[in-house]
C-alpha cells in the first residue's frame, strides 16, 4: 500500500520531504507555528490521518504474520500483544510525560496497539504537521493513564516489607503471610482490572481493525478515483490545450474577420457615401420623373381616349379585314388562274420566240444576205470653208435613202461609164449608185445602228454576221465601227452599240429560258500577219480549222479571248486594243489605215426550258484604206503594205463574187482576212458592208472606186443563210 501511495505523495512534491520514514529520528515539534491556510490545514490533517492508518495497518499485518509463524491463536496473540503494548505504553508515556504536557500524552494513548506504534506516528505526525500531537480521544486513554499512575503509586517502595512499610521479621511468618495475601489480593485486583482493560482494548482493536479494513477499501477506491481523476485531469489539460489552440485559431480567424469587416465597413461606408449622393441625384431625378409622370398621366388620359377610338376603328378594321380576306381569297384564286394563264402564255411566247427567229431570218434573207450600206461622212474643220459644210458633188435624191448621186463638173479625166451624161463638150458626169441604204452626212450613229441592229439580233439567234467598213482612209470607217470615244455616248460606234444591244437582248431572253455566254477577241491583220490587240505579249498567231468532226470552225492560235459579262468590259477592251495599236506604230492612224482590224464576239446561247441552243458570231471589221496606191514608185515596207492591202481587198471582192456566182472554188485562202472570215462569208452567214465615202471633192475618184466595188458586192446573191443549231 505504501508503494501505491508514494507516487501520489511524490506527485504532490511534498511526501518525501515531509513524511518521515520509519526508524528516522523523531524531532521535537517546532515551537514556531507557521500560519496555514484552511485548505493546507485540511490537507495536512488528512495526510497525517492516512499515515496513522497506514501505520496501524502495517502493524496489524506484521503481528498477523508473526502469529502465523509462531502458531499461536489470534486471540492469545492479541492478548499478549495487548499486554506488551500496555506495558510499553506505560513506560513510554511515562517518559514522554516528563517532556510533554499531559494532554498530549493522553492523545497518544488513544492508539489501540503497541505503545511504540502509537508513539511513533504521533511523533511523525507532529513532524509532518509541525504541530502538537493530536488531542486525546476517548476516556480510555485517561483510564489507562490513571491505571499507570495507580500502578506506579501502588508499587511498594524498594526494600519495604508488607504491613505499613515496615519489614516483618523472619519469624513473623503469619505477618509475612498476611502481607503476601494482601499483596496477592492487590495483584489479583490489579490483574482483573487489567484483564478487563485488555478485553476492552481488544474489542476496540477488533473494531478498529474492521474500521481499518473499511478505510483501506475506501482508500483504494479513493486512489482509483484519484488515479482516474489524475488521468481525467491530464486528459482535460490536453483537451484544454487543444481548446486553447482552437481558441487561438478562432481568435486569429476572428481577428482577420474583424480586419476584413473593418475594411468592408470602410468600403461600405464609402459606397454608402457614394450611394447617398447617388440617392440624392436619383431623388432629384425622381422629382423630375414625377413631374414627367404627371404629364404622362394627363397624356395617357388623352391616349386612353384615343385608344378607345382606335379600338373602335380596329373593330371596324377587323370587320373590313374579314371582308378583305374573302376578297383576298377570291383574288388568290384569280391569281392562280392568272399564273396558269401566264405560264401558258410564256409557253406560247417561247414558241413564238422560235417562230420569231424564223420569220426574222426570212426577212433578213428577203433583204439579202449581203447588204451594202453607203455612208458619207460630213465635211469637217477646214473642209467646210467656202461651202458652208454643203457637199456640192453629192446628192441623196430619194426618200427611201437608197440612192447616192455623184456630180462631177469640169474636165473629168474619168474613163468610167456614167449613168447619165449631161451637156456637150463641157462634160458634166453624174453617177448614180443604189444600195440597201444610203446614209447622208447628216445621219447620226444611232440612225445607222438602227439599220444594223436586226443583224445583231441575227447573231443572237445563232447566225454568223459579218459587218465590214470599206473605204478610203479618212472616209469614216473607224468612226462608224468604234466611234470617237466610248465615253462620248452620241458618237459611239457600231461595236459598242452592238454589244449594248446584245446585253439588253440576253437579259430579255433570260425570261424566255435563254442564257448566253459572250467571248470577245480583237485582232489586226497587217501585212498578212495577225496581231492580238488584247494580248500582253507579241506572239505568233496562225489561223486554224477546228479538228473536230463535222465542224469547220476557224480559230486563231494564241489569241486572247475574253469572256464579257457586262458592257463596260467591252469598252475597256476597245481601249486596250487602241493602246496596243499605238504601241506597234508611232503613227497610229497610218498603221491602222494600212491594216484590217477584226472585233469578234462569240454568242453561245442555251435555253434551259426548251433545250434549244444557238451559236452565233458577230464580226465587225474595220478594213484597211481602200485608196489605190500606185505600186510603181512604192518601195520597201510601203510596197509590201500596198501589195498586201490590194491583195486582201481585191480577194475579199473575189470571194464574195465567187460565192455569188456559186463557184466551186471560193478563194478564201488567198488572203488572211477571207480565210479568217470564211464562215462569216457565204451561205450560212449574213454580211453587211459599209462603204464609207469622203465628202471631199478631191476624193471623187476614190469615192467612185469605192462605190463601184460596193456595187459589185451588192449585186452578189449569197445563198440562203443557215442557222447554226
Ligand atoms: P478612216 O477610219 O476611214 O480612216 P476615220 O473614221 O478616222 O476615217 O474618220 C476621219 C475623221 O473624220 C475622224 O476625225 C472622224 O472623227 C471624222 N468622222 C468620220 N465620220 C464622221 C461622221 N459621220 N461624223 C462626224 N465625224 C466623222
Ligand atoms: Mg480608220
Amino acid at each position: 500500500m505504501e508503494d501505491q501511495r508514494k507516487p501520489l505523495a511524490t506527485k504532490n512534491g511534498e511526501g518525501n520531504s515531509r513524511l518521515p520514514m520509519f526508524g528516522s529520528k523523531l524531532r521535537p515539534p517546532s515551537t514556531v507555528k507557521r500560519p496555514r491556510s484552511p485548505e493546507e490545514k485540511q490537507d495536512n490533517k488528512r495526510r497525517c490521518l492516512d499515515y496513522s492508518e497506514r501505520t496501524v495497518e502495517t502493524r496489524a499485518r506484521k503481528s498477523s504474520e508473526t502469529s502465523k509463524v509462531s502458531g499461536k491463536t489470534g486471540s492469545s496473540l492479541t492478548r499478549q500483544r495487548s499486554e506488551t503494548s500496555l506495558n510499553r505504553s506505560t513506560v513510554s508515556n511515562t517518559s514522554l510525560r516528563s517532556t510533554n504536557s499531559g494532554s498530549s500524552l493522553r492523545a497518544n494513548n488513544v492508539r489501540p496497539k503497541a505503545n511504540t506504534a502509537v508513539v511513533k506516528p504521533t511523533a511523525k505526525a507532529a513532524s509532518c504537521t509541525n504541530t502538537r500531537p493530536p488531542p486525546a480521544r476517548g476516556a480510555q486513554g485517561t483510564v489507562r493513564l490513571a491505571t499507570s499512575k495507580t500502578s506506579s503509586s501502588n508499587k511498594p517502595p524498594a526494600g519495604n516489607g508488607g504491613g505499613g512499610g515496615k519489614k516483618r521479621p523472619a519469624w513473623d511468618l503469619k505477618g509475612r503471610l498476611e502481607d503476601m495475601e494482601a499483596k496477592l489480593e492487590k495483584q489479583t485486583n490489579n490483574r482483573e482490572g487489567l484483564v478487563n482493560q485488555m478485553e476492552t482494548q481488544n474489542q476496540r482493536i477488533i473494531s478498529l481493525e474492521s474500521m481499518n479494513q473499511q478505510l483501506s477499501g475506501t482508500v483504494s477506491i479513493k486512489e482509483n478515483i484519484v488515479s482516474q481523476a489524475s488521468e481525467e485531469i491530464t486528459d482535460l489539460k490536453r483537451k484544454l490545450r487543444q481548446e486553447e489552440d482552437k481558441h487561438d485559431e478562432v481568435q486569429r480567424g476572428l481577428q482577420r474577420e474583424i480586419s476584413d469587416m473593418t475594411f468592408l465597413k470602410e468600403t461600405l461606408s464609402r459606397q454608402n457615401d457614394s450611394l447617398q449622393s447617388d440617392l440624392n441625384a436619383r431623388r432629384v431625378e425622381v422629382d423630375g420623373l414625377k413631374a414627367s409622370v404627371a404629364q404622362l398621366t394627363s397624356a395617357q388620359a388623352g391616349m386612353g381616349a384615343e385608344l378607345e377610338n382606335t379600338k373602335l376603328r380596329l373593330e371596324q378594321a377587323v370587320t373590313s379585314n374579314k371582308t378583305k380576306d374573302t376578297e383576298i381569297e377570291r383574288l388568290r384564286n384569280l391569281l392562280e388562274n392568272r399564273d396558269r394563264e401566264i405560264e401558258e402564255q410564256n409557253c406560247q411566247i417561247r414558241s413564238h420566240e422560235t417562230e420569231r427567229r424564223k420569220l426574222h431570218n426570212q426577212i433578213q434573207e428577203l433583204k439579202g444576205n449581203i447588204r451594202v450600206f453607203c455612208r458619207v461622212r460630213p465635211l469637217l474643220g477646214d473642209e467646210t470653208l467656202g461651202n458652208d459644210g454643203m457637199i456640192s458633188h453629192m446628192n441623196f435624191p430619194d426618200q427611201e435613202q437608197r440612192i447616192i448621186e455623184l456630180d462631177k463638173t469640169g474636165d473629168a479625166t474619168l474613163n468610167e461609164s456614167c449613168l447619165t451624161k449631161k451637156g456637150g463638150n463641157n462634160a458634166q458626169s453624174k453617177y448614180e449608185f443604189g444600195f440597201d441604204k444610203v446614209f447622208s452626212d447628216h445621219t447620226s450613229q444611232q440612225q445607222v445602228f438602227e439599220e444594223i441592229s436586226q443583224l445583231v439580233q441575227s447573231a443572237l439567234d445563232g447566225y454568223n454576221v459579218c459587218i465590214f467598213a470599206y473605204g478610203q482612209t479618212g472616209s469614216g470607217k473607224t468612226y462608224t465601227m468604234e466611234g470617237t470615244s466610248v465615253n462620248d455616248v452620241d458618237n459611239r460606234g457600231m461595236i459598242p452599240r452592238a454589244v449594248l444591244q446584245i446585253f439588253d437582248s440576253t437579259r430579255e431572253l433570260e425570261s424566255k429560258g435563254w442564257k448566253y455566254a459572250l467571248d470577245a477577241s480583237f485582232l489586226e491583220i497587217y501585212n498578212e500577219t495577225i496581231h492580238d490587240l488584247l494580248g500582253d505579249e507579241d506572239l505568233k498567231h496562225d489561223i486554224k480549222m477546228s479538228g473536230q468532226k463535222n465542224s469547220n470552225e476557224v480559230f486563231v492560235t494564241n489569241l486572247t479571248i475574253v469572256p464579257v459579262t457586262k458592257e463596260e468590259m467591252v469598252y475597256q477592251l476597245l481601249q486596250k486594243a487602241s493602246k496596243n495599236r499605238s504601241v506597234g506604230e508611232t503613227k497610229c492612224n497610218e498603221r491602222s489605215s494600212r491594216s484590217h482590224s477584226v472585233f469578234t464576239l462569240k454568242l453561245t446561247g442555251e435555253n434551259s426550258i426548251t433545250g434549244e441552243t444557238s451559236q452565233g458570231t458577230l464580226n465587225l471589221v474595220d478594213l484597211a484604206g481602200s485608196e489605190r496606191l500606185k505600186e510603181s514608185g512604192s518601195e520597201g515596207q510601203r510596197m509590201k503594205e500596198t501589195l498586201a492591202i490590194n491583195k486582201s481587198l481585191s480577194n475579199l471582192g473575189n470571194v464574195i463574187m465567187a460565192i455569188g456566182n456559186k463557184d466551186n472554188h471560193i478563194p478564201y485562202r488567198n488572203s488572211k482576212l477571207t480565210y479568217l472570215l470564211q464562215n462569216s462569208l457565204g451561205g450560212n452567214s449574213k454580211t453587211l458592208m459599209f462603204v464609207n465615202v469622203s465628202p471631199k471633192e478631191e476624193c471623187f475618184q476614190e469615192t467612185l472606186n469605192s462605190l463601184r466595188f460596193a456595187t459589185k458586192v451588192n449585186q452578189c446573191n449569197i445563198g440562203t443563210a443557215q442557222q447554226k443549231r
